[in-house]
């Protein structure tokens, strides 16, 4: 291709007009170490268990001939409002590999500064890593899409970070993540051109995604649907996270693929108990704005940020509009046919949906944990004897009182008596139930401990998480990570809620 790129290396931080990219090697670390390794993802990627040579890459230590480490340049609404030139502050993309599942992009996270470092280091410290490192394996294996992690590295070296949460800096050890996506393209990548009315740039670069990524789109109209499947693939990715019940706590611009992918994980979070408002990200509150309930009507605004960037090549803005204005019906289809599996219907009608959305309503009332809540309803009693309240006594953290006891055995019953004018077998539908009801999920508190525990040379945890988070919807197995959230893990930092000091 033809983009513009800065080639001279330099990574004093500065504005880059004009370019797509600017070449910034990864800064060299002391005593690299290996502690993570995604069989799966090498394998896919034909790659065998490092050696010594192979752990300089993944540090950042070693750049082979044919790598041309570069970091990309974009932009953002970052909490609703224009950011401007953000860039790869601390990916360095290492150039590209053919694989079994098509071109894979190669990145290093943490690996020092690029231009687009501002005035941060470029580092990744080890608790952040972990989480990115175990939560983007364990989207894969849940099914949600996702940026994919290949290994975690430690460096030897130590980061400063303030914390947050007690204000004190506090140095940490710094580690690396290598990540992997067909492309880490965002939002972002295109509104840096569309501020800078960069029309042939912006062009190309949708040319080049469309021959890449889909290659289906032919004739006249490729821009605007393009466009249209970024929505649907956003719509789709929404609903799935409403699936498993992942909040990714900061859904600014440039955190949104372009693929439909979940990315760049910082502040996320699982949801403990069933509660719309919760935002994992500190640094979200008092607005919420990326709570939970509101992931698909954000998804929504920057698809429209989107729209706005590359409406510098549609004259007609009528057309961009609608493609816009589908995303609403995609989302809402999809969302019925993914809650009709949750829920092990055969089909999804209109009363059906009525029954969906009362258990929206309830479940946020009596906020039970909403993993324990799905795995339990696979096995609810359908007895006229039996008080279905105290089948799911353990998935509670709140005592009910009179009335939410009501609401909830009133729409349990309602659920039951569906349930038996379902038209497939009942064992059906419990394996649609349970392929769509994760039973293992990598709550907050784990990933704090694991990451606490590596921090003192202990990896236990960390190794049976990578081992679990394979096997999500298995019925048995990693019984002592399958509780709800701990009473002592509600308030404590890093193990509910998160600043993004990563
Ligand atoms: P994020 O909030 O992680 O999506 O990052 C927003 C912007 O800040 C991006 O340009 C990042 O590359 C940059 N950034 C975040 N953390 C660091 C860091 N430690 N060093 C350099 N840049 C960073
Ligand atoms: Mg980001
Ligand atoms: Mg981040």
């Amino acid at each position: 291709t033809s983009f513009k790129g800065e080639e001279s290396g330099d990574r004093t931080p500065r504005q880059t007009p004009g370019v797509l990219y600017s070449l910034a090697a990864p800064t060299p670390v002391s005593s690299p170490q290996l502690i993570g390794w995604s069989s799966e993802m090498a394998s896919e990627m034909d790659l065998s268990y490092p050696d010594r040579h192979d752990l300089e890459i993944l540090a950042g230590n070693k750049v082979t001939p044919i790598m041309k480490p570069y970091a990309a340049c974009y932009a953002g609404h970052q909490f609703g409002q224009w950011a401007g030139q953000l860039g790869d502050g601390r990916a360095i993309t290492l150039g590209e590999l053919d694989s079994k599942k098509g071109i894979l992009e190669v990145q290093l996270k943490g690996a020092g500064p690029t231009v687009y470092s501002r005035r941060a280091d470029g580092r990744a410290v080890l608790r952040s890593s972990v989480r990115e490192y175990l939560m983007s394996e364990a989207m894969y294996h849940l099914n949600v899409p996702t940026t994919r992690a290949l290994s975690l590295v430690t460096t030897g070296e130590k980061v400063l970070r303030d914390m947050f949460y007690d204000g004190n800096p506090a140095y940490e050890p710094g580690a690396i993540v290598t990540r992997i996506a067909p492309s880490f393209l965002r939002f972002g990548n295109f509104e840096i051109l569309a501020a800078q009315k960069d029309r042939s740039q912006m062009q190309e670069l949708i040319d080049w995604s469309i021959q890449r990524f889909s290659p289906h789109i032919e004739g006249e109209n490729k821009v605007l649907d393009w466009f249209k499947e970024i929505v649907t693939k956003t719509a789709h990715l929404m609903v799935e996270w409403h699936r498993v019940g992942f909040v990714h706590g900061v859904m600014n611009t440039d955190n949104m693929s372009i693929l439909g992918l979940t990315i760049d994980y910082g502040p996320f979070s699982f949801l403990d108990n069933y509660d719309p408002e919760f935002t994992p990200n500190t640094t979200d509150l008092p607005g919420r704005r990326y709570a939970f309930g509101n992931q698909a009507s954000v998804a929504y605004w920057n698809l429209g940020r989107l729209a706005n960037a590359i409406s510098i090549l549609l004259p007609d803005t009528e057309e961009l509009e609608e493609a816009l204005g589908s995303y609403e019906d995609e989302f809402w289809n999809s969302y019925f046919s993914m809650m009709g599996k949750k829920l092990g219907l055969d089909t999804v009608n209109k009363e059906d949906k009525e029954l969906i959305t009362r258990f929206e309503k309830t479940l946020t009332s009596v906020q039970p944990d909403m993993t324990l809540f799905y795995r339990s309803l696979i096995s609810v009693p359908d007895l006229a004897d039996t008080d279905p309240v105290s089948h799911f006594e353990a998935c509670f953290y709140n005592k009910l009182d009179p009335s939410e006891e009501k609401e909830f055995r009133d729409l349990i019953r309602d659920y039951l008596t569906r349930m038996r004018k379902n038209s497939i077998p009942g064992n059906i539908s419990e394996e649609i139930m349970k392929r769509n009801n994760p039973r293992i999920i990598l709550r907050n508190y784990l990933l704090h401990e694991a990451a606490e525990k590596l921090e003192k040379g202990d990896d236990s945890l960390f190794l049976s998480l990578q081992e679990a988070l394979k096997v999500p919807y298995s019925d048995k197995g990693f019984e002592e990570l399958t509780g709800k959230r701990p009473a002592w893990a509600e308030k404590k930092a890093g193990c509910s809620m998160l600043s993004c000091s990563s």
